[in-house]
């Protein structure tokens, strides 16, 4: 080991992962990552789950088995990024001292009603117990905050219509306008909602539940017979001394170094970057720009300059998907057809290889080729 620098990497998520499995190819560094959970989540595959076209054991891995044997995995809580003393203690009292740090430990629930989220298998498992025949009745899909993956209540609301056709799908979103950057996704979501019936109130931001009726900040009222209420996000508390008033930590996004900190990075949910979405494309993508930012360091070469690409399918209702990309200036949807449809479902088997670096260049390839057919805006 003498002579190699230390990489701590916190959270063996989607970000996490993907980083250590990038570094782990240079010799020159010695990569631990520490993870709470012996467990790693495909997070979009929830929402199948959620109606019965995926089970926990197909969208959950042992996360050791997903990491390059070269990397030192470490299943310990961690309590404190001490970024002033180089060093991360977990919740045993042990020390890793880092030459560089990777903070990925993905965010928790910022709850304001007593709805389970779609976060995680437990919650998720507790909105599908409560699903009896939905047909009928008045069912309520929404959020009050920041979310991860923005694209998840409207396809929660299109996977409700398939298994219950005759349920009156009202999706209540706070966002009145959304983000240019979000449009040409917002548009052909929007469509496929107005051909299922489903009833989008936009800018219905949540304030009160009395009952069976969701109230909105300026008086609105909608009942409903069965909720499904996605958490706003924030750092979890272990990272609150490094986050700023959103909540989140903060980073440059270009290099996605924390504050003036030349050897600590944040990556993923985590960070205080909102455009594009949070979304584990996004995740991905900038941990390859991190690993290379590492490796640029030691061997000697150019700082690389992250562009905020995203890039990921969508089911859009019925057996119709759409492929979304988005960098800090541009965007597009494509779709809606079958073959994004496919592609997100075969993802749920190539997410694995995905951590791995395997599918790196024709994810780029993909990327880029939809990056030259993208609009530019101005946010
Ligand atoms: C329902 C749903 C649908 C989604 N759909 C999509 C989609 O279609 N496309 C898409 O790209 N993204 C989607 N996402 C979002 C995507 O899953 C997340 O953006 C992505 O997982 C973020 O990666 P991350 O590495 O930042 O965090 P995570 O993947 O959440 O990983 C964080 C890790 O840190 C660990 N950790 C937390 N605290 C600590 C601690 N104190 N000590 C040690 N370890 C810790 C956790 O155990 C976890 O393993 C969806 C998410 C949800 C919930």
């Amino acid at each position: 080991m003498e002579g190699k620098k230390n990489v701590v990497i916190i959270g063996a998520g989607n970000g996490g992962v993907v980083t250590a499995n990038q570094l782990a190819k240079n010799s020159n560094l010695s990569v631990t990552i520490l993870d709470k959970s012996p467990f790693h989540v495909y997070q979009p595959g929830l929402v199948d789950f959620m109606f019965g076209d995926a089970t926990p054991e197909t969208i959950t891995k042992e996360t050791r088995l997903l990491l390059d044997r070269r990397v030192n995995f470490v299943q310990k809580k961690v309590v404190k990024a001490d970024v002033e003393n180089h060093k991360v203690i977990a919740e045993d009292g042990s020390e890793y001292n880092y030459d560089y740090l990777v903070i990925s430990p993905g965010v928790t629930e910022k709850k304001k009603f007593n709805f389970p989220a779609w976060h995680d298998i437990d919650s998720v498992t507790k909105i599908k117990e409560g699903m009896a025949d939905l047909n009928g009745k008045n069912v309520v899909v929404g959020y009050y905050g920041l979310i991860k993956c923005p694209a998840a209540p409207f396809e929660i609301s299109f996977m409700l219509k398939r298994k219950y056709p005759k349920a009156n799908v009202i999706l209540l979103n706070p966002v009145a306008q959304p983000p240019k950057l979000q449009v040409p996704m917002a548009n052909l979501l929007g469509q496929a909602s107005k051909e299922l019936g489903i009833q989008v109130k936009r800018g219905f931001k949540l304030s009160g539940v009395d009952g069976n009726t969701m109230v909105s900040e300026d008086g609105e009222k909608v009942q409903f017979d069965y909720a499904i209420i996605d958490s706003p996000i924030k750092v979890h508390k272990e990272f609150e001394d490094l986050s700023d008033d959103s909540g989140l930590i903060p980073v440059d996004k270009v290099s996605l170094k924390y504050k003036n900190f030349d050897n600590v990075y944040a990556i993923g949910d985590t960070t205080n970057i909102t455009f594009p979405p949070k979304t584990g494309a996004l995740a991905h993508f900038e941990a390859i720009h991190v690993a290379k930012s590492i490796s640029n360091d030691i061997n000697g070469g150019n700082k690389p300059l992250f562009d905020g690409r995203a890039m990921c399918a969508v089911y859009a209702g019925n057996s119709k998907g759409m492929m979304v990309y988005m960098d800090y200036e541009k965007s597009v949807a494509q779709g809606r057809n079958l073959v994004f449809y496919t592609s997100k479902k075969l993802f749920m088997s190539l997410y694995w290889a995905s951590l791995t670096g395997s599918l790196d260049k024709m994810l780029d390839a993909f990327s880029s080729s939809l990056a030259r057919t993208a609009t530019k805006v101005s946010n």
